[in-house]
């Protein structure tokens, strides 16, 4: 398998304050647990445009993890079909600080797409992208103002 990272380092998310509120009030409403939710958008070379977010059950239901049932990841990619836009990113929330864990590290590289983790401990949001097997590099989240 080659495996596949992402190669621009120039990459940004743009997001709504609106939606970043959406996937706070997410996060807090799903304690002690972890929360999980999809973001549909657009996707350019260097822009990431989040445009939708599908709030997802974390299966888990654990406070170290969570679990997207394989059942709703399929209709959600036939939703983005829908409206044509693109699954950008897969969001998340740690009680602990937002970095990857070594289990999302590992599905980081099953779902190269850009990883949201919101800390409940800490109240910050942070975006990643896994640039090699073991290394995460940080992307910039920029609201959209309009
Ligand atoms: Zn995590």
């Amino acid at each position: 398998m080659i495996p596949f990272f992402r190669l621009m380092e120039n990459e940004i998310l743009l997001i709504h304050d609106y939606h970043l509120d959406e996937l706070r009030k997410l996060a807090i409403s799903s304690l002690p647990n972890e929360s999980c939710a999809i973001l549909l958008g657009k996707k350019t070379e260097t822009k990431n445009i989040v445009k939708y977010i599908v709030p997802l059950n974390n299966s888990a239901q654990s406070s170290i993890a969570f679990i997207i049932d394989s059942d709703d990841l399929f209709t959600i990619y036939k939703k983005a079909k829908l409206m044509n836009l693109d699954v950008i990113s897969i969001f998340h929330s740690h009680p602990s600080n937002p970095f990857p864990s070594e289990t999302d590290k590992i599905y980081m590289h099953l779902n190269p797409v850009i990883w949201i983790i919101y800390s409940t401990y800490s109240n910050y949001f942070k975006s990643f992208v896994l640039d090699s097997f073991n290394d995460f590099r940080e992307i910039k989240i920029e609201l959209i103002k309009d």
